[in-house]
């Protein structure tokens, strides 16, 4: 952790911090006085967003275990003593035909997106009950409700975290928590130029990761606060 502690600041966690669109998230949370517990399976990564956070804890963790995700929320509550934020941004997204998806390959896209998910909400819930105050936002996909062919798994799987997030949002609301959905189309990180060349698919067509980041930071800061419970579907404006 960097010096100059600020034991006031509030807290976030960010799942998938070491790339793409939790990295910005992290980033931004960052510059707007978070403390960030960045959560991902690659460390070198972790600590290279860490070093551009004034206040950051690295967790290498595989948040589709369930056992991990606890461990990393008990490390941050210990290290920060509280957690105001839970950003979700862990997933992955490949593209594969009924036939090659394997049971196995099935679980993991399942468990990489939504159980993870589940999990993150799960081990935050009780810490943010007692504060009587949180914001989770969990970020599904375009893919929830327009799948490319190939995303059976994928889909499904974001599909999943909008009625999780809806149920929570409505669990949540007694204890002033609130959980929001966000679900971009083509965004600039490198899973989706695993999907889809510049060619297939031309940068001007994609949303970048900051783009994202600023609506996940207006979910937390208070100015999306009514649509806790709703999926915000975002794309690039033409
Ligand atoms: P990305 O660039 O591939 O980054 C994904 C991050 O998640 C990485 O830091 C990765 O790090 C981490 N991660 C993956 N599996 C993990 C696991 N099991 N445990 C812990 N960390 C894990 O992807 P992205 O495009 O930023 O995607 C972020 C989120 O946005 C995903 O949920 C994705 O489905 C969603 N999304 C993306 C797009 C798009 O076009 N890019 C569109 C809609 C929605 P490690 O591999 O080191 O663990």
């Amino acid at each position: 952790m960097a010096s100059g502690v600020n034991v006031d600041a509030p807290v976030a966690i960010v799942t998938g911090a070491g790339k793409g669109i939790g990295r910005a998230c992290a980033q931004l949370l960052g510059s707007r006085g978070y403390r960030v517990a960045l959560l991902a399976r690659t460390k070198q990564d972790l600590d290279e967003v860490a070093r551009g956070i004034p206040q950051s804890l690295v967790i290498a963790a595989d948040v589709s275990k369930h056992a991990q995700v606890e461990r990393a929320v008990n490390s941050t509550m210990e290290q920060f003593g509280r957690v105001d934020a839970l950003v979700n941004a862990a997933g992955v997204a490949p593209i594969l035909t009924i036939e090659q998806t394997t049971i196995e390959t099935w679980h993991e896209v399942i468990d990489a997106n939504l159980s993870s998910t589940f999990y993150t909400c799960r081990a935050v819930w009780p810490y943010m009950k007692k504060q009587n105050r949180g914001a989770i936002v969990n970020i599904s996909s375009a893919a929830a409700r327009d799948p490319f062919a190939g995303f059976t798994a994928y889909g499904a799987a974001k599909a999943g975290v909008n009625l999780l997030g809806l149920s929570l949002a409505r669990e949540g609301a007694p204890h002033n928590i609130r959980v929001h959905t966000v679900a971009p189309a083509a965004v600039e990180t490198e899973m989706f130029r695993k999907i889809a060349s510049k060619e297939q698919y031309p940068t001007e067509k994609t949303l970048s990761p900051e783009e994202v980041a600023k609506t996940v930071f207006a979910c937390i800061a208070g100015d999306l606060q009514h649509t806790s419970g709703e999926v915000i579907w975002i794309h690039k404006q033409p």
